[in-house]
């Protein structure tokens, strides 16, 4: 059995995007929304900005009471949208219950929309002509190549059809050539459905939702899940202690999928500021 180690994967990403921003001078600038007080969402964005201080980008974070209006949030977003130092703009789901999230994201200019949240975004992954990478999928993506698993032509199972996770997954997978199966909590026989899985991306959210009788002999497994156990601590949705022990490669969480996605959307943003600044 092989770790798939994200932390490694992702260093080596950000470094490539930290050589070229400073080796070209290059100012990306990313503005990070986070509305109330989630203690996981604090995590994310403090992990962002992070991120970007080691690849030389620009940052700015702009913290909202939980009691922000819709209307404030999309102002703020209208004022970014022009602000040339700002390539990237991202708001931290999820928003607070009177925030209608779809309006939030189409606020955001396409140019900008370094998470690929928006319904243009998702609708141009499903072609496969995208210019922004849905993170947590193409970071998956990118340890799968990092460690040179092939994709073609295996089954590969995703289990969640979240907008943000499963079905862009599913997408990718699909763009590689893999023959996919998309999985969700109505799913009949899931158990003989992921047996069969030469590829298995747990994006549940739940503990144990994958169990060592649900893997074959050395299967893939992608661990997305990020839940907190009874002791506060993160895991994931895999049984990673008996999965091991049948799978040829797999994730662990934390230190698995989580950096990728972070690594991705400096991607994105470098992306959005080449595009933006006219620099091919
Ligand atoms: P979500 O709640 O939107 O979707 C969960 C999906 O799981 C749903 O489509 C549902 O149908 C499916 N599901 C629920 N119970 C099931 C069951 N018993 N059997 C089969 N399918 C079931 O969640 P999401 O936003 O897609 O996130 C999924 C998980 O991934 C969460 O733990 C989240 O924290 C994590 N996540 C991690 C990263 C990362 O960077 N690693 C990024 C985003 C989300």
């Amino acid at each position: 059995m092989t770790l798939i180690d994200g932390k490694t994967v992702s260093q080596a990403l950000k470094d490539r995007i930290a050589a070229e921003v400073k080796e070209n001078g290059y100012t990306p600038g990313l503005a990070v929304i986070i509305v109330g007080d989630d203690p996981a969402s604090r995590v994310y964005v403090n992990n962002k900005k992070k991120a970007c201080t080691y690849c030389g980008f620009y940052s700015e974070e702009y913290a909202l009471p939980a009691s922000a209006t819709q209307e404030q949030l999309i102002d703020l977003i209208h004022t970014l949208n022009t602000d040339e130092r700002i390539d990237g703009i991202l708001c931290q789901l999820p928003l607070p219950r009177h925030i209608d999230e779809t309006a939030v994201i189409a606020a955001i200019a396409p140019a900008k929309d370094v998470d690929a949240f928006s319904e243009a975004d998702v609708g141009k992954v499903m072609i496969g002509n995208y210019t922004f990478s849905p993170c947590t999928p193409a970071g998956v993506m990118e340890l799968l190549r990092y460690y040179h698993i092939d994709v073609s032509g295996k089954n590969a199972v995703v289990i969640g059809r979240s907008n943000i996770v499963g079905k862009p997954m599913a997408m990718l997978l699909l763009h590689a050539d893999a023959t996919v199966t998309l999985c969700h909590s109505k799913t009949a026989n899931l158990k003989e459905i992921c047996r069969n899985a030469d590829i298995l991306v747990s994006a549940v959210g739940k503990i144990g939702a994958v169990t060592a009788d649900m893997v074959k002999e050395g299967a893939v497994v992608i661990d997305v899940g990020i839940n907190r156990n009874a002791d506060g601590k993160l895991q994931g949705d895999v049984d990673f202690e008996a999965v091991k022990e049948k799978a040829s490669f797999i994730t662990p969480v934390p230190g698995g999928v989580g950096p990728m996605t972070i690594a991705i959307l400096m991607q994105n943003t470098l992306t959005a500021y080449k595009n933006n600044k006219n620099i091919h």
